[in-house]
């Protein structure tokens, strides 16, 4: 058959998590935490499901828990959206990206992308029979060249999308970055969708600039997040989109036959966790913060040198010291030959930066996992 993705192949995550698995590898490549969920969220799953809250839910989401993200996001960013048409609960963040693109892309539009970018985004692009447009971030700090977006923007361009916290780098957008930003697109008919899937996982007092918290970017916004970051269980796929109410019911069109409605019981389990302790979002940062500190200070004992860590679960590491393999071969040799699984960067770069010799390693792990990690990378 002509494929509709040529590009398209098994993702980088499913590979080195397969590799992993059969090479006995500890993986710190695909991100996931390996330690439990809070157990409240558990209680209350159980709840929802005994309480024969098991069929559809809502096309829009339940509206407990509409309710209970606009509450929240009133409270974190100061700005209250409208739980009846502005939240979207979605099927993860996936979808939500997904319907985004599909609610407003036609074919022949172009889309700016900031690479390294998320590999979900382009195929759906693609799918939408639209271009992305790749500008490259730094390759050291992975802050986006504002000059350089300015110019990759043209007639076509029907849609920026950003990430922040940033996955893979975990850099994040500054205020000046969101300023930037708004100058660019003022005046212009070019939507935005904003992914910030990481939002609850910012580290050394910093502050998540949430599109939200900007009102001249939020009126032309898709902001996407995730509640398998935030309630460590990527294994449940809900997550939601906020955005006006115009943009808003496209977006819904879209999500009405891509699933029509999302896990049930897992929303009131969310709207009842929302409220009740809202400690666990807050706290997130210096949980995850305490991870990352205590690893940085393991890898000090190897041979890999690590990135700074602004946001996110991952730590990018340069292994020039150790290897001058590629990436793709260099986390293939780490994964088969000295049992620790990464993510090379190249799969999200249209074109790699030359020489870059970068690897990511997700620390939302236990720490007897980081440790036999470390152990096994003292040996490199
Ligand atoms: N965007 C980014 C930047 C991510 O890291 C992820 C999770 N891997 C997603 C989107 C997708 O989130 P979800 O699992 O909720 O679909
Ligand atoms: N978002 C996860 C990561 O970056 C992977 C999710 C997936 O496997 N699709 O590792």
């Amino acid at each position: 058959i002509q494929t509709k993705l040529p590009k398209v192949g098994t993702t980088i995550f499913t590979v080195m998590s397969q590799l992993a698995q059969e090479h006995g590898a500890v993986n710190l490549g695909q991100g996931f935490p390996d330690f439990p969920v809070p157990p409240r969220l558990v209680e209350e799953l159980e709840r929802a499901m005994r309480a024969g809250h098991n069929q559809y839910a809502p096309m829009t989401g339940v509206p407990a828990l509409r309710q209970a993200i606009a509450a929240k996001t009133a409270r974190v960013y100061g700005h209250a959206p409208d739980a009846d048409t502005e939240v979207t609960v979605t099927s993860g963040a996936t979808e939500a990206i997904f319907n985004a693109i599909h609610a407003v892309v036609r074919a022949g539009d172009e889309v700016v992308v900031l690479d390294p970018c998320y590999d979900c985004y382009e195929p759906a692009i693609d799918l939408a029979g639209a271009r992305a447009v790749h500008v490259p971030l730094d390759p050291v700090t992975f802050a986006p060249d504002w000059q350089r977006v300015r110019e990759a923007i043209g007639p076509r361009t029907r849609m920026l999308m950003i990430n922040s916290p940033h996955n893979p780098s975990g850099a994040m957008l500054s205020a000046d970055d969101m300023r930037e930003l708004a100058a660019i697109l003022d005046g212009t008919g070019i939507f935005l969708v904003s992914d910030e899937v990481y939002e609850h996982i910012v580290f050394d007092g910093a502050r998540h600039e949430s599109v939200l918290r900007h009102p001249a970017l939020r009126e032309r916004a898709f902001v996407v997040s995730s509640f398998g970051k935030t309630y460590h269980c990527t294994g449940w796929k809900i997550g939601y989109c906020i955005a006006p109410p115009a943009l808003g019911t496209e977006f819904r069109k879209v999500h009405q036959y891509n699933v029509f409605s999302t896990f049930t019981p897992g929303q009131h389990a969310f709207a009842a966790m929302l409220e009740a302790e809202p400690e666990h979002y807050e706290q997130l940062g210096a949980f995850y913060q305490a991870k990352r500190d205590r690893f940085r200070d393991q890898l000090a004992t190897t041979r890999l040198a690590p990135l700074p860590v602004p946001g996110g679960y991952f730590q990018l590491v340069d292994y020039s010291a150790v290897s001058d393999l590629d990436d793709a071969a260099f986390c293939r040799w780490l994964t088969v030959e000295k049992g620790v699984a990464a993510i090379p960067l190249s799969p999200f770069y249209e074109t790699p930066p030359a020489g870059q010799r970068l690897a990511r390693l997700c620390f939302a792990k236990n720490e007897a996992t980081l440790d036999a990690a470390i152990e096994r990378l003292q040996r490199l």
